[in-house]
């Protein structure tokens, strides 16, 4: 069995990262900026939000956050967002999810500049990504793939299948793998038989959020194993959906939780906010 180490990789993209962007500015003048809005005081979010600062701080980021209570409503959001549509310095505009209950998340996702959407959400982009067409695209899938070419792993005509079907990570994890040329199963809370699917993958792709979901009866011998999801235990321990000390000993491949996609998922973030930067006129 062979870890794919997304702490490693995310490090030399960081790295990468960095270079270009002094290069860019350099060259060009520019500093590419991040704005995120953050609404609300869930925890969780406030760690993203400082995680994802830190990052673009590291590789020459310049990032603002807009704070919002969570008594905040849809159209002061609205018009946060428009002001940093309109904002020449700002490259990359990042929502953080989830919105609280009363605002219109759909709306709100809409509103951000389709080429300022760095986290690929806006149905624009998402159009893209389905068409196989170049664009933003989700930066926890889209790390995920990064991390498999980096071990040369090669999805074409395997049998993927992805659990969970969420607009952030399973679905567009199903479209990417498609257009890699994999033949893509994609289980959610109404599956039925939900091993009947899973022992016939190739590589398993998890992103669910429930501990041990996934049980060694419930993949074939040399399968590759993407755990997406974060969980939490009773003694505060991070731990993904699979189990992971049965599965890791009948797998090929399998991601490590923590260091395994969730730093992917950041260096995504500073490489599509370097992209976006780019193609600043
Ligand atoms: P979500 O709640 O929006 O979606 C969960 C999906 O799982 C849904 O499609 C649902 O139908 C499916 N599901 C629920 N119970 C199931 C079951 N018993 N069997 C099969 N499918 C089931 O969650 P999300 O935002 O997509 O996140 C999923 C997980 O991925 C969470 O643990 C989250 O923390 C993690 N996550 C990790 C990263 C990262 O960077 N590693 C990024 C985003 C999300």
């Amino acid at each position: 069995m062979q870890l794919l180490d997304g702490k490693a990789l995310s490090k030399k993209i960081k790295n990468d990262v960095g270079r270009d962007i002094s290069d860019l500015k350099q060259e060009r003048g520019i500093v590419p900026g991040l704005a995120v809005l953050l609404v609300g005081n869930d925890p969780a979010s406030h760690v993203y939000v400082g995680m994802k600062k830190k990052a673009c701080e590291d590789v020459g980021i310049y990032s603002i956050t807009h704070e919002m209570p969570d008594s905040i409503n849809q159209d002061a959001i609205i018009d946060t967002i428009k002001m940093m549509n309109d904002n020449p310095n700002i490259d990359g505009i990042l929502i953080q999810l989830p919105l609280p209950s009363h605002i219109d998340t759909n709306q709100i996702l809409e509103t951000v500049a389709p080429h300022k959407d760095v986290d690929g959400f806006h149905p624009f982009n998402v159009g893209r990504l389905s068409s196989g067409l170049d664009g933003f695209v989700p930066c926890t899938p889209l790390g995920v793939m990064r991390l498999l070419e980096e071990y040369k792993l090669d999805v074409k005509g395997m049998n993927a299948v992805v659990v969970g079907a969420s607009n952030i990570v399973g679905k567009p994890m199903a479209s990417l793998l498609l257009n890699a040329g994999a033949t893509v199963d994609i289980c959610h809370i109404h599956t039925k038989n939900l091993k009947a699917h899973t022992i016939h993958a190739d590589i398993l792709l998890v992103g669910v959020g429930k501990q041990n979901l996934i049980t060694d009866d419930m993949v074939k011998d040399d399968v590759i194993i993407v755990d997406i999801g974060i969980n939490k235990t009773d003694d505060g321990k991070l731990v993904g959906d699979c189990d992971y000390n049965a599965i890791s000993k009948k797998a090929s491949f399998i991601t490590p939780v923590p260091g395994g996609v969730g730093p992917m998922t950041i260096a995504m973030l500073l490489s599509n906010t370097y992209k976006s930067a780019k193609k600043r006129k």
